[in-house]
């Protein structure tokens, strides 16, 4: 950024941008002209030279909407104990409670989706090449990344939403402990749930748009013959396996398989590139929400193995994660005749693609 001299090496500021979101992280518009600099890998060489750096910054992209759902819920869930309406607490009311579940599932099936992830980054930045799991590793990792982001960050999105809803949009004054205390809510900036749903909205944009992220899984899919398929469902199913031991989660396990099957069943039944792009987010959607499920069922596994506290609630969410068609809901083939009509419900009847 500067020279020796401590002057700006090439660069004239613009301006700062005025943001949406993410306003701690200011964002210029700058114009390099003749900026020094040196050459760390080979000419025409610099998207596969910062690949690598790509994966890192989608992991810190997607950890970025599922902090800022975490925060937004814990704050939904302590409001819920508090703020009574229609003569009981929140938290005592079915269809609240329903409302709040539904988040805490995606905040556990987007917390394993990243945990999985990371593993798989620290995993193949410690093997060496060669060495046996690498392969795969590397493999799982180019796949997963993508979609993880793209998945986690339109989640979080819509659930730290909800959790601004639940609190409602009243200032309104809570007991808290012995104290009167103001709570200001959901929609106002006091308690922090516009800053948070602000900020993970550009989790949606930046490091790849969802569209581009699903057309990225596309990419691997075709630079890999399909091959990333069978190792990403040679995973799935090492996951499920601790299921085999535990009843309760045979239904769970069985529905991730089938999804896994109606995921391979979709990639080969399309023969058209067009409509392969149109269906491509429903298939980036379907892979994380399979894969999410075959962690929870890892999961909760291991804590019904491990007694841990709890347990019973981890093979309720998984059960609850892959219930219903639920994993594979807008994996949709998009016929050319479907996206024609998309065409013109969008522009009109006489436009075409
Ligand atoms: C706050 C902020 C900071 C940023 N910081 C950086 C940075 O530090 N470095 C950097 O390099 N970039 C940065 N960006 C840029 C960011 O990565 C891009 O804006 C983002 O990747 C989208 O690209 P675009 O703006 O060109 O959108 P466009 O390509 O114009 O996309 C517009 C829309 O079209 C869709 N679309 C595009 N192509 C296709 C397709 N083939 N099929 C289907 N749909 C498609 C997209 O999904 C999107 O919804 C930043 C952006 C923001 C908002």
């Amino acid at each position: 950024m500067r020279g020796l001299d401590g002057k700006l090496n090439g660069v004239r500021v613009h301006r700062l941008k005025d943001k949406y979101g993410t306003r701690g992280l200011p964002t210029a518009e700058l114009e390099l002209e003749d900026m020094r600099g040196t050459l760390i890998g080979n000419l025409g060489r610099g998207v596969p030279s910062i690949a690598s750096i790509l994966n890192i910054t989608r992991i810190y992209s997607a950890l970025g909407g599922i902090t800022g759902l975490r925060r937004s819920l814990a704050l939904a869930k302590e409001y819920a104990k508090k703020r009574v309406a229609f003569n009981k607490p929140l938290r005592d009311l079915p269809l609240h409670i329903v409302t709040l579940a539904e988040l805490e599932l995606t905040l556990r099936a987007t917390t394993q989706l990243f945990f999985y992830e990371v593993q798989l980054l620290g995993r193949t930045e410690c093997t060496a090449l060669g060495v046996k799991g690498q392969e795969h590793d590397a493999t799982m990792l180019r796949f997963v990344t993508p979609v993880v982001k793209a998945y986690s960050a339109k989640a979080a999105v819509h659930a730290i939403g909800e959790a601004m809803e639940a609190l409602g949009g009243q200032v309104r004054e809570v007991v808290l402990g012995a104290i009167w205390k103001h709570i200001y809510d959901g929609y106002m900036e006091d308690v922090g749930i516009a800053r948070q749903l602000r900020d993970a909205q550009v989790n949606t944009i930046w490091e790849g748009t969802t569209n581009v992220l699903a057309l990225d899984v596309l990419r691997v899919l075709r630079e890999t013959k399909c091959g990333v398929l069978a190792v990403f469902k040679e995973t799935v199913h090492q996951k499920l396996q601790p299921a085999a031991a535990h009843p309760t989660l045979h239904t769970a396990a069985a529905h991730v398989r089938t999804a896994l099957d109606d995921i391979e069943s979709y990639i080969y039944s399309i023969r058209h590139q067009e409509v392969m792009e149109a269906g491509a987010r429903g298939l980036t959607f379907a892979v994380a929400r399979a894969l999410a499920g075959a962690l929870l069922v890892e999961h909760a596994a291991w804590a019904a193995e491990a007694g841990e506290p709890g347990a019973e609630v981890d093979v309720a969410v998984a059960e609850r994660w892959c219930a219903g068609g639920k994993l594979i809901e807008g994996l949709v083939v998009r016929e050319p005749e479907s996206i024609a009509q998309d065409v013109a419900m969008v522009y009109g009847s006489d436009a075409k693609l």
